[in-house]
């Protein structure tokens, strides 16, 4: 068994399976970069809808996504901030407009392409901790370690629907659980990279444990700690 700390870390896992927040912090306990996949596809279906793009057209998202300049800014621990052309658009990446949209704009393959590689280019830096869909299956499939965070819809659709209201927004919990499931749908039976387990994952149930409780789990698998239950 390895004792030192996993350089390349890969999260993947559903809607509000709390990758993103329980990746965040992981990263930062162990002094790795953090890069959160899914607001690149955000920042994307952003720049498609205002420039009043065909969702449907896939050419014309491929030629958007090539043509974009994009950089993630921001310390481990932290939300980064995304910069686009030179603009901030990090606070317009989760209104519903985005949330609708995005799995249709992240199952066009051009735009996949040209995501991956950049998530790739990010990668070669060194140890990072990289949260998404596909990280285990196909951006870092050698990574050292490879966990697959999930929890039953309902819980999800809770989490989400808290969120949303700490926000200010006004929705009901029964709209949010729609619009997971079908994401979850979307995201799940599209050709390219569907979201599913890499054979070599640790799939992780999150239902039962706090933010803090996944984080102690994700750090031992991290340093190696043996887990109760391991062989
Ligand atoms: O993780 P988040 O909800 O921000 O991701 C938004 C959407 O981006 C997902 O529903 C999925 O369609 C897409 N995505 C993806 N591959 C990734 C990360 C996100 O297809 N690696």
């Amino acid at each position: 068994m390895s004792t030192g700390v996993a350089t390349f870390i890969a999260i993947d896992g559903p809607v509000g399976s709390g990758k993103t927040a329980a990746g965040r912090m992981l990263a930062a306990r162990l002094g790795h970069m953090f890069l959160d996949t899914g607001v690149m596809y955000r920042a994307i279906t952003y720049l498609a809808l205002q420039k009043n793009l065909s969702l449907g057209d896939a050419q014309v998202l491929t030629q958007l996504a090539s043509k974009v300049q994009m950089e993630l800014v921001g310390d481990p621990g932290e939300e980064c901030r995304v910069i686009v052309n030179a603009g901030d658009v990090t606070h317009n990446l989760r209104s519903p407009e985005v949330e609708r949209s995005v799995s249709a704009v992240s199952a066009v393959p051009g735009v996949r392409k040209v995501l991956v590689r950049l998530q790739q280019e990010a990668a070669a830096k060194g140890q990072i901790v990289m949260v998404g869909r596909d990280i285990g299956t196909v951006v870092m499939s050698g990574a050292g370690l490879k966990i697959y965070l999930d929890a039953s819809v309902e819980v999800r659709a809770r989490r989400r629907h808290d969120q949303l209201l700490e926000s200010g927004a006004e929705i009901a919990y029964e709209t949010v659980l729609k619009d997971l499931r079908r994401r979850d749908e979307l995201d799940s039976t599209r050709d390219v990279a569907p979201l599913k387990p890499a054979g070599d994952a640790v799939i992780l149930t999150t239902d039962d444990l706090g933010l803090e409780g996944v984080v102690d789990r994700l750090e031992s698998l991290a340093r190696g700690v043996p887990q109760k239950g391991d062989n």
